[in-house]
């Protein structure tokens, strides 16, 4: 049976990194992303150029149509989804609660939330055994800030990824006999664009030295865990976090 797996936030940083390797270790693979169409392609061609089979999806995850649309598309290209990454996710511009509108907050829940939930949705819809699927593996890109609680930068952000980890536990137990397993991972600090989203470049070097391995991580090390997780050496792991943090 072909492996389909569904990486949101497939074009940069840790999706792209997932993608790439979930190509490596077999799946094809669709590379959802929100505007950066040309970073989409360059994972797609990476893939390709590899032997691999892959997909790009334009969706912005936080759109009920645009997801719907996306997984419809998956079907039609690679086949229904067996395995699901919610990894898209934003930031914002680091500052204190006093400052939030309320704009920026349902943003980021939108984005990180409901994006998730949606695209779990559609993944259940066609992996779960009660609907005549076959089973299938979801993995939740989740965040130490959800332990950290990020004060004076992004609570909203930490916030949204807590809310993440308790979905990652509701929804493992509600698919366990469904032959569906989901997990998390929480990542720490990881050398990718979404600090410079903070409006912070230098974030990555100045918070090194608080991780006690002393480095920051890479994506590559991220997907890792991501991909054991997917994987059938983790049969027995549902509602399970890793944290790929250095120690943080
Ligand atoms: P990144 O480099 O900024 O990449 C974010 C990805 O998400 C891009 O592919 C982007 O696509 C996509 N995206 C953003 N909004 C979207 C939307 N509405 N719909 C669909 N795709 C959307 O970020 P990253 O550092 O790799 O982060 C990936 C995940 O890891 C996030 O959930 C983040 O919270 C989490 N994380 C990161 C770190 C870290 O230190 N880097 C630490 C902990 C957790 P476009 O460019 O096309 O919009």
């Amino acid at each position: 049976m072909d492996r389909v797996l569904v990486v949101t936030g497939g074009s940069r940083g840790i999706g792209a990194e997932v993608a790439r390797l979930g190509a490596e270790q077999g799946y094809k693979v669709c590379v959802n992303y929100a505007r950066n169409k040309a970073a989409a392609q360059d994972v797609v061609k990476t893939i390709r150029d590899n032997g691999g089979e892959a997909m790009m999806a334009h969706a912005d995850v936080a759109e009920e149509a645009d997801a719907k649309a996306m997984f419809r598309l998956v079907d039609q290209e690679l086949g229904p989804v067996t395995a699901l990454v919610n990894n898209a996710g934003i930031i914002d511009q680091t500052g204190r609660v006093a400052d939030m509108t309320a704009e920026r907050i349902n943003r980021i829940l939108a984005v990180n939330v409901t994006g998730s939930f949606l695209c779990a949705r559609e993944a259940t819809l066609r992996m779960s055994k009660e609907h005549g699927g076959p089973g299938g593996a979801i993995v939740n890109v989740s965040s130490a800030a959800a332990r950290l609680g990020s004060p004076g930068e992004f609570v909203d952000y930490a916030a949204s990824k807590g809310a993440m980890d308790t979905f990652t536990i509701g929804l493992a137990k509600e698919l366990a006999a469904e032959g569906i397993r989901v997990n998390a991972v929480r990542p720490g600090l990881i050398d990718t664009e979404i600090h410079a989203a903070a409006g912070d470049a230098e974030r990555v070097e100045r918070f090194r030295t608080a991780v006690p391995m002393q480095r920051v991580g890479s994506a590559a090390e991220v997907a890792e865990a991501v991909l054991w997780l997917l994987s059938d050496s983790a049969s027995y792991v549902t509602g399970s976090f890793i944290d790929v943090a250095g120690g943080r």
